[in-house]
C-alpha cells in the first residue's frame, strides 16, 4: 500500500516489508518514510487543522457515522488484514473490527458535545456586571503513534475523538502493522474528511516517530506503546500536551471465598488472549491462602485446552506472537524463573513465533516474569496469605494500568479498589476487560491521561476563557 500525507497517496523507493507472524511470508509492503516525509505532512497538517476548525460538529459526526458504517460493511476484508499482519485469530480479529466501528461512533457522538460552561464570575470579589464563559477548542495538529497489537482499534482510538474535537491528525503505525491504519484512512476520506485533515506517515519510529514528536507545529501527541519510548517521546516532546498509554504487568488477586471456576474462566480468558499481547493481560495471579494448591490444577487443565495454530483457521484459539524473537524472549524469562525455583506445568515452548501457553507456578516478585512486562501468553502464580499482602505485591511494580480481585467479601473488594494504584480496577474478573466509552489509562508508569472518546476529547482540545465585561 501507499501512505497518505499532504492530501496525496505517496509511494518511495524504499518499502517496509511487512510479514504474517505465523509464517513470515510477505503480506504486503508499505514506503519508508524519513524527516522530509513528516515536514511535508505537517505543513499540510497545519492547512488541515485551520480547516477543522471551520467545520460543524454536525458535518463531523456525519463523517464519522458514515466511516462506522463503511468499517462495518468491510469487516471481513479488515479482520483478516488485522490477523495477517498482527497475528491474533480471525474471531479475536472481527470482535476488534466491531469495536473499532464503536469507538468511531462514540467519537461522533461527542464531536455533537464538545460543550464548555458558564462561569459564575460574580463569586470573585469586584467582579459585578462581568459574565464569563469557556470555549472549548481544538487543539491544532495531533500526533498520534500507535503500537502494534491492537492496529485499528487503538488506531481509532485516536483518530476517531481527534477528527470529532475538530483537529488535524497524523498517524504514525507501527511498523510491523501499517495496514489496518492505512485501509482505515482510506475509509475515512470515502466518508467525507477532508484530505489534509488526516495523513499517515509509514516508517520507523525512530526516524519518523521523532521528527513529529520534536516539531514545534504539533501541539499534542498522544502516544500508546511501550514505557521506555513513552518516556523518549516526553524527554522530546518539550512544551507540548501528552497522553501516554503504557505497559503493565497487571495482577489478579484470588481471595479464599472465589469462585474458582469463574477465577479459571476469567484467567484463561484474560491471561492467554491474543498470544498475551494485550496492555491489561493477567500476567501475575496472587492467590490468598490455601486457594493457592486448589487453583493450580484446575487452571492447568483449562490452559492446556487453548489450541495454537494458523490464525488464519477457524477455531485454532490462539496464534503467534508478532515476532520470533518475541517468542524467545518470553521462553528465556519462563526459564530464568525456573532456575530461580518457579515450576512450569504446563507450556511455555518456542515453536517459531509462536509460545504454547504456559502456567507458571512458585513465582517470587523479584523474577522476570513477574517484575516486567512480559506481553506474552504466560502466567505466573504465587502463593500469598493475607489481603495486606495481596495488596502490596499488586502494588510492589512501577506500573498501575489494571487490577483484578475475585472474592465475595464487599470489604475486601473496597479496600482493594481503594487501595491498589491502577487506573482500572475489575471486581470478580481478571484485568483485562475495557467498553470503549469508558475512561482508561494508568497510573504511575503505566502513563498518564486517559482514553476513551469522551475523555480523549478532552486531552485534545483546550479551554478559552472569554469574559464580558458590561459596560453600562
Ligand atoms: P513500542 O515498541 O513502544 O512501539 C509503539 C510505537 O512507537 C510504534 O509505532 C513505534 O514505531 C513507535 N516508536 C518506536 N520508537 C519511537 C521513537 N523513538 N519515537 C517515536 N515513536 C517511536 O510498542 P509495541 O511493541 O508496538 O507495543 C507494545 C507495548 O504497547 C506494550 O508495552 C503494551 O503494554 C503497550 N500498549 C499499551 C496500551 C495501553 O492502552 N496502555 C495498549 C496497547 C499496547 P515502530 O513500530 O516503527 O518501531
Amino acid at each position: 500500500m501507499k501512505m497518505f500525507l499532504a492530501g496525496q497517496w505517496v509511494d518511495k523507493p524504499q518499502r517496509i516489508e511487512v510479514r504474517h507472524p505465523w509464517d513470515d511470508s510477505v503480506v504486503d509492503t508499505v514506503p519508508q518514510a524519513d524527516a522530509s516525509d513528516v515536514d511535508r505532512a505537517l505543513a499540510a497538517a497545519v492547512e488541515g487543522a485551520a480547516q477543522m476548525r471551520r467545520t460543524t460538529g454536525y458535518q463531523r459526526y456525519g463523517w464519522l457515522m458514515k466511516a462506522a458504517e463503511l468499517m462495518e460493511q468491510r469487516l471481513e476484508d479488515l479482520a483478516r488484514t488485522i490477523t495477517l499482519e498482527e497475528g491474533k485469530v480471525l474471531a479475536e480479529s472481527r470482535f476488534e473490527v466491531s469495536r473499532a466501528a464503536e469507538t468511531i461512533r462514540l467519537s461522533a457522538e461527542e464531536a455533537k458535545r464538545l460543550g464548555a460552561e458558564v462561569l459564575p464570575l460574580d463569586g470573585a470579589p469586584g467582579a459585578e456586571g462581568k459574565l464569563g464563559f469557556t470555549l472549548r477548542v481544538p487543539c491544532g495538529v495531533v500526533v498520534a503513534i500507535t503500537p502494534f497489537n491492537f492496529p485499528l482499534n487503538l488506531v481509532c482510538h485516536k483518530l476517531g475523538p481527534a477528527l470529532a474535537a475538530g483537529n488535524a491528525v497524523v498517524l504514525k503505525p507501527a511498523s510491523d502493522t501499517p495496514l489496518s491504519a492505512l485501509k482505515m484512512v482510506e475509509i475515512l476520506l470515502e466518508a467525507g474528511v477532508p484530505p489534509l485533515a488526516v495523513a499517515c506517515v509509514t516508517g520507523s519510529g525512530g526516524e519518523v516517530g521523532r521528527a513529529l514528536c520534536t516539531d514545534r507545529r504539533v501541539r499534542k501527541i498522544s502516544f500508546t506503546g511501550s514505557r521506555e519510548v513513552g518516556e523518549k517521546i516526553c524527554q522530546m516532546a518539550g512544551l507540548k500536551r501528552v497522553t501516554m498509554e503504557l505497559g503493565s504487568n497487571s495482577p489478579l488477586v484470588v481471595m479464599p471465598d472465589a469462585d474458582l471456576d469463574k477465577v479459571v474462566q476469567a484467567t484463561v480468558t484474560t491471561g492467554y488472549a491474543n498470544a498475551g499481547q494485550v496492555c491489561i493481560s493477567t500476567q501475575r495471579v496472587l492467590a490468598v491462602g490455601g486457594v493457592y494448591e486448589e487453583l493450580l490444577p484446575r487452571l492447568q487443565q483449562e490452559v492446556e485446552k487453548i489450541t495454537v495454530g494458523n490464525p488464519l483457521e477457524e477455531g485454532v484459539r490462539m496464534g503467534p506472537m508478532i515476532r520470533r524473537q518475541d517468542a524467545q524472549r518470553v521462553c528465556q524469562w519462563i526459564q530464568q524463573a525456573v532456575e530461580q525455583g518457579a515450576r512450569v506445568l504446563t507450556g511455555g515452548e518456542c515453536q517459531g513465533a509462536a509460545v504454547t501457553p504456559a502456567v507458571v507456578a512458585d513465582v517470587s516478585p523479584q523474577m522476570r516474569i513477574s517484575c516486567d512486562e512480559l506481553f506474552g501468553p504466560a502466567v505466573g502464580v504465587s502463593r500469598v496469605e493475607s489481603i495486606e499482602e495481596a495488596i502490596a505485591l499488586a502494588n510492589d511494580s512501577r506500573y498501575g494500568l489494571s487490577a483484578g480481585i475475585f472474592t465475595q467479601n464487599l470489604d475486601w473488594a473496597l479496600r482493594f479498589a481503594r487501595e491498589v494504584d491502577s487506573g482500572n480496577i475489575q471486581i470478580n474478573w481478571g484485568p483485562q476487560w475495557r467498553a470503549d466509552l469508558m475512561p482508561y489509562g494508568g497510573l504511575k508508569e503505566s502513563g498518564m491521561g486517559k482514553e476513551g472518546p469522551r475523555y480523549a476529547i478532552d486531552e485534545m482540545t483546550e479551554l478559552k476563557t472569554v469574559v464580558i465585561h458590561q459596560l453600562g
